[in-house]
């Protein structure tokens, strides 16, 4: 099995008590990280061992995850870029390139960690550019097992495959349960995290299916699941879904809560425990998702929120132009957040630690938790 309970886990007790009163996060030593290292580009000083995490390179304490970005992309491409080879191939160099000088602009921020949680079954996901980024830059980078909502992903594969008398649900579970402990396809490029997604406003029959297999999948493994929300309304029904398959919460994070700016939408995830809520497409998204997200750590709530832009460095296909208005770099872009949100968030009275707890202890204490 790829995490594996650190020898000195019965030590983590005692030390926890004092860090999350009652017991009720019975982690890893995320919350003693070093203050030193807050935001800086070099290791968190960690206080025990604690579990580890599967990157592209192999297994990492978890400890050592440090500043991390939850969500971006090396490269992305809709299901059927590939249709358009003969005109616009896929050129391995020219990603690598770009995603090497995407994560040494994140090193120079002090980012130690980015999570690339593009599935299966769209364009981009390539272990061999992330493996070789990773080796050259020191950004430590995980990869994802999953697959993306029903109709901008494989669903119509599965689906075949069911008609015929398939049990998909198996299927996609071994397809994970492959990825997590062999690799993916040759590369021997272990998945780190399970990346599920769903429709909005409601999930369809076939991704109940896909979480169902991800939440076996990440019970046994105890990788933790990031989740796509294809609008700005399904992230309880994801959760409440989760919570019947007996899935744990502390392990998940319910993602794109940038499509709301709905005060009440977030607070009402938050009534549900322990999930974290994926502030993952900062910067491109409508800045009032930001204004919610300052009113939410006021409110307490830093400890249950983590944040990434959703950017992709490479689009497969051919060239495109954004029409709207905050796809350009100075928005949709993955210094966004440490360069302009950061600054922001401060300006309006959130501390050091509180985004700290955002960017360092959240991370960590979704990759350590049980
Ligand atoms: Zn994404």
């Amino acid at each position: 099995m790829i995490i594996k309970p650190s020898n000195l886990a019965s030590s983590r007790r005692e030390f926890l008590q004092g860090l999350f009163p009652g017991g009720a996060l019975l982690l890893s030593g995320c919350g003693l990280l070093s203050a030193s290292s807050r935001l800086q580009n070099k290791p968190a000083k960690a206080t025990v061992i604690g579990q580890q995490v599967m990157t592209v390179l192999g297994p990492i304490p978890v400890e050592k995850l440090g500043v991390t970005l939850t969500h971006e992309h090396a490269a992305f491409g809709y299901l059927s870029w590939f249709a358009d080879e003969s005109v616009a191939p896929y050129d391995q160099k020219q990603i690598e390139t770009r995603w090497v000088k995407i994560l040494n602009e994140l090193k120079a921020l002090g980012i130690q960690t980015v999570v690339d949680p593009a599935p299966a079954d769209t364009g981009g996901r390539d272990p061999i550019v992330l493996r070789n980024a990773s080796k050259k830059t020191g950004v430590q980078t995980i990869m994802a097992t999953g697959l993306y909502w029903e109709a901008e992903g494989g669903a119509m594969y599965y689906k075949f495959l069911q008609g015929r008398g398939r049990n998909i649900e198996q299927d996609i579970y071994e397809l994970f349960m492959r990825e997590i402990t062999v690799g993916v396809g040759k590369t021997g490029v272990k998945a780190g995290i399970i990346k599920l997604s769903s429709s909005d406003p409601k999930m369809t029959e076939y991704e109940k299916i896909v979480f169902k297999a991800g939440v076996r999948a990440a019970k046994e493994t105890g990788l933790p699941i990031t989740t796509h929300c294809e609008g700005p309304n399904v992230g309880p029904e994801q959760m409440d879904f989760f919570l019947s398959l007996g899935a744990n919460p502390q392990k998940i994070i319910i993602g794109h809560q940038n499509n709301s700016t709905d005060l009440d939408y977030f607070l009402g995830q938050l009534n549900r425990p322990g999930f974290y809520l994926g502030f993952d497409r900062t910067g491109f998204s409508d800045p009032k998702a930001e204004d919610c997200i300052i009113e939410l750590v006021k409110r307490g709530y830093a400890n249950r929120i983590v944040l990434s832009h959703d950017y992709v460095a490479t689009w497969l296909g051919r060239p495109f132009k954004w029409a709207e208005g905050r796809m350009t770099e100075e928005y949709y872009y993955p210094t966004y957040i440490h360069k302009q949100f950061v600054p922001r968030m401060k300006a309006a009275g959130v501390t050091d630690e509180q985004i700290r707890t955002m960017m360092v202890e959240n991370p960590c204490r979704l990759f350590a938790a049980k």
